[in-house]
């Protein structure tokens, strides 16, 4: 794994962007389905939006989804709906705050509807049949989140999973969302990592509660391994060690943690 160094331009409906190995590709971007909702109201002026929040829907279909989130009694939204087939759908404009996140945080901030882009992947979910984001699905999400980075300052370590802004309560987008092929397109952050590191000595529990704290978790330092630590630990493996998802610190898990509290070092 290596440092992202990417960079993309929008202009006229088209994306270019530079990937890893410096080729540069393009995309037209398809159009986006307007289906607004009710369900949003007023930001402040003196908060930035400068997050970007990620979510699956965890409905049957996609059809429910967009009818919960147009539901004015169910009080949810997000300003985006992506189906599997790539459809995108407006729900909420993104000058209004849509109410996705719920009880969060995340750098300290606790209102992530206030400052957050909220984005939900159609995907039956953990509750109704778990499955990847297809293809299509995951290129018009990356068409969209390159439109919105050039509008809204959202640094890469600020593009994140409802699960890591609400570890106790929320699982998606989950494990199976690929945030590494999404970092390879300039969105989100991937960390510098030099797997194989022999541990030399046993990971530190202190240490890395203060690097997840880095980060931008919501996490006391303790030193001990409490069902808090370890539902921070387990958002954080299904960021970005996918393959384990057991909470526990081990030394691949520490490794990975510090190495991404040193690129948000090098992030905004
Ligand atoms: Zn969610």
């Amino acid at each position: 794994m290596n440092e992202v160094a990417t960079s993309f331009a929008v202009q006229d409906n088209r994306i270019s962007w530079i990937d890893e190995a410096g080729r540069t590709a393009h995309t037209e971007m398809r159009p986006v389905i307007d289906h607004p909702s009710p369900n949003h109201d007023t930001r402040t002026d003196d908060t930035p939006v400068d997050m970007l929040v990620l979510h699956y829907t965890g409905m049957q279909t996609g059809e429910a989804a967009l009818e919960r989130m147009c539901d004015a009694a169910a009080k949810v939204s997000a300003h985006y709906m992506i189906e599997e087939d790539g459809r995108i759908f407006r729900l909420v404009p993104e000058e209004r705050r849509a109410w996705h996140a719920g009880v969060a945080a995340w750098r300290g901030h606790r209102d992530i509807n206030a400052r957050s882009i909220g984005i939900e992947l159609v995907n039956p979910g953990h509750e109704f049949g778990y499955r990847g984001f297809p293809p299509a699905q995951m290129s018009a999400l990356a068409e969209l989140a390159h439109t919105i980075l050039t509008r809204h300052p959202i640094a890469p370590r600020n593009v994140v999973g409802h699960s890591d802004v609400a570890p106790a309560r929320k699982t998606d987008p989950g494990e199976l969302f690929t945030w590494q092929t999404l970092a390879r397109q300039g969105i989100g952050l991937w960390p510098d990592h030099k797997p194989h590191r022999p541990a030399t000595h046993e990971p530190d529990m202190a240490h890395a509660q203060r690097q997840l704290g880095v980060y931008g978790y919501a996490i006391d330092v303790s030193g001990i391994a409490d069902a808090a630590t370890a539902q921070v630990i387990t958002a954080f493996q299904r960021h970005f060690r996918p393959a384990c998802l057991d909470g526990l610190l081990d030394g691949e898990t520490a490794m990975l943690i510090d190495a991404v509290a040193a690129a948000c070092g090098k992030s905004a």
